[in-house]
């Protein structure tokens, strides 16, 4: 029996319902908000009231894509979802250099060491300090996937280090794989990396990678048996929207099992409840409208929105 890891416990994955598969319901500081104010994502009322107007149009589950030390507060991530009902699965692992600095921990852990930490908060705990150190006090709170970042066109050398200790933390745990695919380029590099390193492509799951709208590039990555997670939807303006573009020719070219969605509205300005727009709930209204304006209808909605996530956030 397999289950899905959420901060509030392990469920079946057929009670995880309407995912949105990547968000950051929580930005606590940390260095993206010393870099832009806008990230901070802190106030739980305000974040209660975003996540219940979605949850109220039939939204179930979040994967909350903040790793360990940038922001990350599992603590209040908890507190979400018990007030809202919402299931949330909180994320170990490590974000983009850039929000670090060459001073930080993790450009001096070994690959195992950090392996050690990651494996920690999958199987004991999430640190209440957030791994910024110097104690560490483990929450009864538990990761449920393992977010690793890539750079332009693939992994670092940086990079890479911190994708071998999320491929050791698979080999320990089974636990998902959830990646930022910078500017939506590097899957393949990112996808090539971590087989080598023992990780099945269909445990991986690559992150703005709609970004990059060629069809061609998005039919070589799901041929791999990886998951293309879209969030750029609403982003596109007066510009043709890309992403339903890239839906549509992976639907007709049947590879729509391997798409997840999400919005990655990681910050205030994105949020109805901080007075933003289009707010959470816009997967589930405009686009979704959108979608089967397509002839995307309810069948294509269910298997991206339900059964691609419950397959892919399962521990193996
Ligand atoms: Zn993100």
């Amino acid at each position: 029996m397999t289950h899905v890891r959420t901060v509030l416990g392990d469920i079946d994955p057929a009670d995880l319902g309407v995912t949105y598969a990547h968000e950051h319901l929580v930005i606590d500081g940390g260095r993206p908000v010393e870099l832009s104010p806008d990230f901070l994502l802190a106030d739980v009322d305000l974040l209660a009231a975003e996540l219940a107007d979605a949850a109220g149009l039939g939204l179930r589950a979040v994967v909350d894509a903040m790793p360990a030390d940038a922001g990350r507060n599992v603590a209040k991530l908890a507190e979400l979802s018990r007030r809202t009902g919402v299931h949330v699965i909180a994320a170990t692992g490590l974000h983009h250099d850039r929000y670090y600095g060459p001073a930080h921990w993790s450009a001096r852990l070994t690959e195992v060491e950090l392996a050690d930490l990651f494996t920690a908060d999958v199987v004991e705990g999430i640190d209440a300090h957030d791994y910024s150190g110097p104690l560490v006090r483990r929450t009864e709170h538990r990761a449920g996937i393992v977010k690793v970042a890539g750079s332009d066109g693939g992994p670092s050398a940086r990079d890479a280090r911190i994708f071998t200790a999320a491929a050791e933390t698979y080999r320990r745990t089974g636990v998902p794989i959830l990646t930022h695919c910078e500017a939506g380029t590097g899957a393949l590099e990112q996808v090539r990396l971590l087989e080598g390193l023992g990780v099945p492509a269909e445990r991986v799951v690559l992150s703005h990678v709609d970004k990059v709208v060629d069809p061609g590039y998005h039919r070589e990555l799901l041929a791999t048996g990886a998951t293309a997670e879209y969030d750029q939807a609403f982003r596109w303006g007066d510009r043709p929207n890309g992403t339903l573009a890239l839906l549509t020719a992976m639907i007709e070219a049947d590879l729509g099992d391997g798409i997840v969605l999400g919005m990655d509205a990681a910050r205030q300005g994105y949020y109805r409840a901080f007075g933003g727009a289009p707010g959470l709930r816009y997967l589930l209204t405009d686009f979704s409208s959108a979608m089967a304006e397509r002839g995307l209808g309810a069948d294509v909605q269910r298997r991206l929105f339900v059964d691609n996530p419950a397959r892919v956030l399962s521990f193996r």
